[in-house]
């Protein structure tokens, strides 16, 4: 289904983004913000609650010295509290930078090292397992400053005014690692505009209204995690903080739809074709496949579970989004491939050009994908040499060479085709094999390592 074009002033995203959710919580400041998924422990935040709790935290850190666009790290628990933190570190004009709770304390302590990051904001376990994974390391720089968000009081404020919130637009919101292919991750750093301007067409592609609910289960570490969080948030709904767990046990996803009337749920196509086999899974208003190609079949069993379902394609160093394709109506799979549904045509502002072979622009016909305006981020933290490769200009616009194969059919609808490189998906991460070959050539006992990805049963995996 190709739909109509959908428009967004490129200008509304010179701002700060929690200028949007301030907003929102001076309309409503009773509406519920975040409401926490686990049945262990079901808290929830106010607008108002979760503005005071960020200005808080931003206060506290613009006392301790913040500078501006400077990354404080994240490593904690995934509670209502860490979105506060979020907030609280963009209020204050900082970017924050991800630490995935599942993924051992040793890889969080190489990325801020190398990120040099000088405060963490913790919680107590998660604070004593990085101070742990520190002391391990063995680099010359000096420790970052681990911070317990728990040590930080939260004062009531007049939540019914923005003031105070450091400036947004071209200044830097977060900083994502994802996998590279020199054997270190590489961490893509995103503007406030960058965030604003895939939120905002997101907010029309989904028809987002204050009603709506959208269950978050991906961690904070990757991006997708963006739109999950703030996107309920600047349109003034509910954040359903679930998390990696309902994905494991049979049947949670369904029920934590059901039990907070969840309208809006994201995952990668391995997800949805589990889910999917539930013939009791809830019908949602909104069903986004992402991540990865989604095959046709399981495509078209996943036009019928909501009312506007999209496959959305982007990689990171383009904010998360930047094609999305509608799989409900007629005529959605025209441009699949067989293993492929098509990504689609650009999003507001993001504008995508087919490179062929020759290096020239291929109007119908296949080559590398870049993508352009608001959608490009700044380029990898530290590493000229690396974004140069990536990044160019190009007829007065900066795009990115995304390093993904496509075809541009005649109706304008981008066919997948595959990479251009080593990299893949494997279940939505993206991964490259040299990470992995660097990772064990570190092992005591190995003495030359070698990774490759291949096809199995159970889906694709990584042989070492
Ligand atoms: P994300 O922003 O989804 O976290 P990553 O940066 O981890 O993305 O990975 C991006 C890569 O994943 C893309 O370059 C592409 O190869 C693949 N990819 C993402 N979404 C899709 C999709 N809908 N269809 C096909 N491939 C996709």
């Amino acid at each position: 289904m190709v739909v109509e074009p959908f428009h967004v002033d490129p200008t509304a995203s010179d701002r700060n983004l929690v200028e949007f959710i301030a907003e929102q919580a001076h309309r409503r400041p009773d509406a519920i913000a975040v409401l926490g998924a686990d049945s262990a422990e079901r808290s929830q935040l106010t607008y108002a609650e979760l503005m005071d709790r960020a200005k808080s935290i931003s206060a506290h850190l613009i006392s301790g010295g913040l500078a501006p666009e400077e990354a404080v790290g994240v490593f904690m628990r995934r509670t209502p509290d860490v979105v506060a933190v979020l907030l609280g570190i963009l209020h204050a004009g900082g970017a924050y930078l991800p630490l995935d709770p599942e993924e051992p304390a040793a890889r969080a302590a190489r990325i801020v090292q190398r990120s040099g990051v000088r405060v963490v904001l913790c919680d107590e376990e998660f604070g004593s397992r990085l101070s742990i994974a520190l002391e391990a390391e063995t680099s010359p720089t000096e420790p970052p400053r681990i911070l317990d968000v728990a040590a930080i009081p939260t004062r009531a404020t007049q939540t019914t005014c923005a003031f105070g919130i450091a400036p947004g637009g071209s200044r830097l919101a977060y900083v994502m690692y994802t996998s590279g292919s020199t054997g270190t991750p590489k961490g893509v750093e995103v503007e406030h505009r960058n965030v604003i301007n895939l939120l905002l067409s997101a907010c029309k592609a989904f028809a987002f209204t204050e009603a709506d609910r959208y269950l978050a289960v991906s961690t904070l570490a990757f991006d997708i995690s963006v739109v999950e969080v703030f996107l309920p948030l600047i349109c003034g709904g509910s954040l359903v903080l679930g998390n990696r767990r309902l994905l494991l046990e049979r049947g949670a996803v369904g029920r934590a739809i059901r039990r907070d009337s969840v309208t809006v749920f994201q995952t990668g196509p391995s997800v949805w074709s589990l889910l999917l086999d539930d013939v009791m899974f809830p019908r949602l208003r909104v069903a986004i496949s992402t991540g990865e190609a989604i095959a046709p079949a399981l495509a078209d069993r996943l036009s019928r579970v909501g009312d506007i379902v999209w496959n959305l394609y982007g990689p990171t160093e383009t904010t998360i989004w930047c094609t999305g394709h509608r799989l409900d109506g007629p005529g959605a799979l025209d441009g699949s491939t067989s293993s492929a549904a098509p990504i689609g045509t650009s999003w507001p502002n993001m504008p995508a050009i087919v490179i062929g072979a020759d290096g020239l622009e291929s109007p119908t016909g296949e080559g590398e994908l870049w993508v352009g305006g608001l959608a490009v981020t700044r380029g990898y933290r530290d590493a000229p040499e690396l974004t140069a490769e990536r990044f160019r200009w190009s007829d007065s616009m900066r795009w990115y060479l995304t390093g993904d194969l496509v075809r541009r059919q005649p109706s304008g609808v981008l066919s997948f085709l595959g990479r251009t490189d080593d990299q893949v998906q494997v279940h939505g991460v993206r991964v490259e094999p040299m990470e992995v070959e660097w990772a064990l050539n570190e092992e005591p006992g190995i003495v030359r390592a070698a990774a490759a990805w291949y096809e199995g049963p159970g889906g694709r995996g990584i042989a070492a």
